[in-house]
């Protein structure tokens, strides 16, 4: 079996296209233009291409960006305060703040700091306990973009065995609590594994949807995957000059159903994730959010 290749990118260019135009609608009944504040802290060249990136696709969606580079010296006091007036700020609809920060300065801490209301990663506790609830604000950008590839291949997730590899505060445990909801495009029956889990293969290969999402390059193999499933590849991993996955796409796609290449796969739909909240910030702080 040849497994079919679900092309994050293609999906990611039609709903940028959609947001774009909700933007533009927005924009045009109120006079807000919404905007995104990134902030940067030292000098590490990937999380600088990242949010050049991310202030790119912004702009391609009628979203104002704005960057706050601050020095690898940077204390925490320093960055909470900036943190502080920019949820102050009501230009600022959303407050992105890019991991990972220097080691003087708690992550928790400043994540913490940043308005529930302007939090478009998802990560203050407040917005984690809603999607714990089932009742989210803002819906964390990776596992969103994985739902909704999912969702847009008419994968059939209720009931379904999802196994999630990983169990991060930023990707595998929310995407677990998202799948598992009562709720549209959910109700499967979610499986989290991690470092310690035992006899591994024998869990990935009950599932019908894997998502792999470890940071250790083309750990899954063909044989840890059941003939015919779906596998989601969030691993970005640099390996010499190329960028590779989590899964090893040459084998599983041999044995999987369908299967997310690396990279175009995950990779654009987590920045798409982040225009959609950025526009829901907006609108929330317009007091439309409806
Ligand atoms: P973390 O390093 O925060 O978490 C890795 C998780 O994988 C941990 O739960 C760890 O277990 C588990 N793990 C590590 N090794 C193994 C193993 N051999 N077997 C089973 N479980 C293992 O990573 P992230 O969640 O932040 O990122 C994961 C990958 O996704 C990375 O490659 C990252 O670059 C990529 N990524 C991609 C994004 C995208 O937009 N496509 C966005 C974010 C991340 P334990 O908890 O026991 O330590």
């Amino acid at each position: 079996m040849t497994a079919r290749i679900l092309d994050g990118q293609a999906l990611a260019a039609k709903l940028r296209g959609g947001i774009a135009d909700e933007v533009a609608r927005f924009t045009s009944e109120t006079g807000i233009k919404p905007q995104l504040t990134a902030v940067l802290v030292g000098d590490d060249p990937a999380s600088a291409v990242y949010v050049r990136n991310k202030q790119r696709a912004c702009e391609q969606a009628g979203i104002a960006s704005q960057l706050h580079r601050l020095p690898a010296e940077t204390s925490e006091a320093e960055l909470l305060a900036l943190v502080d007036q920019l949820n102050r700020d009501p230009q600022v609809h959303g407050i992105l703040v890019q991991l990972p920060l220097p080691k003087q300065i708690r992550e928790q801490a400043v994540l913490d700091a940043v308005s529930p209301m302007k939090d478009v990663d998802a990560f203050h506790p407040e917005n984690v306990g809603r999607i714990v609830q089932g009742r989210p604000r803002f819906l964390p950008c990776t596992p969103h973009g994985v739902q909704q590839m999912l969702i847009d291949a008419q994968v059939t997730i209720p009931g379904s065995h999802v196994v999630v590899l990983g169990r991060s505060e930023i990707v595998g445990k929310p995407l677990a609590l998202m799948l598992m909801q009562k709720a549209p495009h959910a109700d499967a029956t979610v499986t989290v594994c991690h470092s310690r889990t035992k006899n591994l293969a024998d869990i990935t290969r009950t599932a019908d949807i894997l998502v792999a999402a470890i940071g250790v390059p083309q750990f899954v193999k063909a044989e840890m995957v059941r003939p015919g499933a779906v596998v989601i590849d969030v691993g970005i991993n640099r390996v010499g000059d190329k960028l590779v996955g989590d899964v090893d796409f040459a084998s599983v796609s041999q044995v999987a159903g369908a299967i997310s290449p690396v990279p175009k796969g995950v990779g654009p739909m987590t920045i798409t994730m982040l225009l959609q909240n950025t526009l829901t910030a907006a609108r929330i702080a317009a007091g439309r959010n409806v």
